[in-house]
């Protein structure tokens, strides 16, 4: 079960991002199907996982076009309630190295409320933080309740109640927000802090694992975070442990940023080297 935010994701690429008070001209826009969560969703998909989305999109064609992205990746959408707020869209400028700024509007994704959460008989939750705060943890609580295994990518970066932190196996966050962050990472059950192209850092109780990353040349790395998580869930889901499933996502990570794009740049099983 994935709970998070759908986005569309309208790109454009600069030759460098403006200053304030100015003005720069991009690339024709590109229009595609993203957002943390169903980013995360699709991407557990694509690797055969059985995948439920839980999220909120709007009546307008960017929700029209969400919703088919999740539906070709074999994700249900049973979850997924449409509101009368726009759809979620996320502004991203590209710069030729491949690095994204983006501005996220949130629309229909501000929309959720904690009785929106219904976790079926999901065997993992994975959640991220472009939905309301209080829908993630009463769904963690959820979780914790019924014995459910929780994955949260802490970003955007958000304080958690004590209770919520205890919860998770793992956190997952990149090195910016393990930074912000800090102390407070300490008290999840694991953590995996992602470092780009150095791979991630996976710890445990019983240690801390370096993971490295395939030596790829990225095009665009938008959505690798989420590409990761989905590919850890599906991992854990399918019974690996926490390093091998770590191992896996950084497979299906790297593959992402050669691609242009979140969720169209997401490799299946048949596209990786092996699944590891
Ligand atoms: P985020 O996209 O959330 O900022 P990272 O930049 O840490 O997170 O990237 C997430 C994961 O994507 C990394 O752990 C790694 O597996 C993969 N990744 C990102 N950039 C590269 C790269 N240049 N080469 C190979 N893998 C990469």
């Amino acid at each position: 079960m994935v709970l998070g935010s759908a986005n569309a994701d309208l790109v454009v690429e600069v030759a460098r991002r403006p200053l304030g008070g100015e003005t720069v001209l991009g690339s024709d826009t590109r229009v595609l199907p993203g957002g943390k969560g169903a980013n995360t969703a699709v991407a557990a998909g694509r690797l055969g996982a059985a995948v439920s989305f839980l999220g909120a999109v709007g009546r307008d064609g960017y929700g029209d076009l969400l919703l088919e992205s999740l539906r070709a990746a074999g994700v249900s959408v049973d979850r997924v309630r449409r509101v009368e707020r726009p759809t979620g869209l996320a502004y991203i400028a590209v710069t030729p190295d491949g690095e994204n700024s983006i501005v996220v509007s949130p629309g229909a994704n501000a929309a959720l409320t904690p009785s929106d959460v219904d976790l079926g008989d999901a065997a993992v939750l994975v959640a991220s933080l472009e939905v309301p705060l209080g829908v993630v943890e009463h769904a963690v609580a959820e979780a914790s309740r019924t014995g459910v295994r929780v994955v949260l990518n802490l970003s955007p970066v958000a304080i958690l109640s004590p209770a919520t932190v205890a919860a998770l196996d793992p956190v997952v966050v990149n090195e910016h927000e393990a930074a912000a962050l800090g102390d407070a990472l300490l008290a999840a059950r694991s953590t995996v802090i992602t470092l780009g192209a150095r791979g991630a850092l996976v710890t445990t109780p019983n240690g801390t694992t370096e993971v490295p990353a395939p030596h790829v040349t990225p095009v665009d790395t938008t959505g690798a975070g989420d590409a990761f998580t989905g590919a850890l869930a599906a991992a854990l889901a399918a019974g690996d442990d926490l390093v091998t499933a770590a191992q896996h996502a950084v497979q299906v990570a790297a593959f992402s940023v050669t691609r242009p794009g979140a969720q169209p740049s997401y490799p299946t099983l048949a596209d990786l080297p092996s699944k590891a």
